[in-house]
């Protein structure tokens, strides 16, 4: 029997077949503070052992496509830890 498993991209969706350049990613290692203001992400090379517990990505160019995705997102994160509540910053200016 081939293999049975359905491993897709976690970007693009494509699935997963035997010759590749595919690799594992996790945000697990970065723990987020108090306020969930800290993110992370780390990328891995396939590892036949270690697949089942990380996500999936089918290679570079995905790879870098959620690189810049998170990176808009940490900016999200630093803008809304620098800013107060805007009620509170309507307050102020009024
Ligand atoms: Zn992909």
């Amino acid at each position: 029997m081939a293999l049975t498993e359905k491993i897709t991209c976690d970007v693009c969706g494509i699935q997963k077949g035997e010759a590749n350049h595919w690799m594992l990613w996790s945000t697990e290692f970065f723990m987020p503070g108090p306020n969930g203001e800290i993110g992370g992400i780390r990328f891995a090379p396939w590892h036949k052992d270690l697949y089942r517990d990380y996500n999936h990505l089918c290679g570079e160019s995905c790879a870098g496509k959620l690189l810049a995705k998170s990176v808009a997102e940490w900016r999200e994160i630093a803008e809304l830890a620098r800013c107060v509540p805007a009620d509170a910053q309507r307050a102020v200016k009024m």
